[in-house]
């Protein structure tokens, strides 16, 4: 008995020898961070200070990153036209694209989560991040709506532009200000988490992405 489990636990070491698999062995995901490049995007207040969402799409990102293996995510060249970010995502041969937004509005109280898709293929990935975006952040849910933008329209890749909250909604704001200040279990870890997790499940089930390293 103890001899066999010695040689179970050889072989799967020398099937693991570095390291086991991870979903995301082969996979690459481009992250684009929303505006840069001389545009602010949407702008929101906490007790007069203003947070730019250029600022929380970055710290997003950043903090999806610290959950991705190393080698398996690029960032998009903060260029200023739509079609040139798709095409630096495409040519770094990235298997998805997630483009991070946060909304703006007037209504300092406005507050939902939705994300923005265009081809088939999209939709099928934004299946895998939407939902478990609504369940991390828990606002009301206003889907995944087919829309003209171009981050999901140019290229072939599947994608997906999500808007997970409002930078503009004084809770949103506030919680950047606290982010900032090192504040732990944030919107933006939650976002970031989510993300993670509908990445994770994504490349899992299988469905990752035709084109790209992965072909
Ligand atoms: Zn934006």
């Amino acid at each position: 008995m103890k001899k066999t489990i010695l040689v179970l636990g050889l072989v799967s070491f020398l099937a693991f020898p570095v390291s086991a698999a991870t979903p995301f062995d082969g996979k690459l995901v481009a992250l684009d961070a929303g505006h840069g490049n001389g545009e602010t995007g949407a702008i929101g207040y906490c007790d007069g200070v203003p947070v730019v969402e250029v600022e929380l799409n970055l710290a997003v990102r950043t903090e999806l990153e610290k959950f991705l293996p190393l080698g398996t995510y690029h960032d998009v060249l903060q260029s200023s036209s739509r079609q040139e970010r798709v095409a630096d995502a495409e040519a770094a041969g990235a298997t998805v694209l997630i483009s991070i937004h946060h909304n703006g509005s007037s209504n300092t109280g406005a507050d939902y989560t939705q994300s923005f898709v265009t081809q088939k293929n999209d939709k099928t990935f934004a299946g895998y991040i939407h939902p478990l975006i609504v369940g991390a952040l828990r606002l009301p849910d206003r889907g995944i709506k087919s829309d003209g933008y171009g981050m999901t329209v140019y290229g072939s890749l599947p994608g997906v532009l999500t808007e997970s909250y409002f930078v503009t909604d004084t809770d949103g704001a506030c919680d950047f200000i606290a982010y900032q200040g090192g504040a732990t279990n944030t919107r933006v870890h939650k976002e970031a988490q989510a993300m993670y997790d509908g990445l994770a499940a994504y490349f899992s089930a299988g469905t990752g992405g035709g084109k790209g390293r992965n072909r």
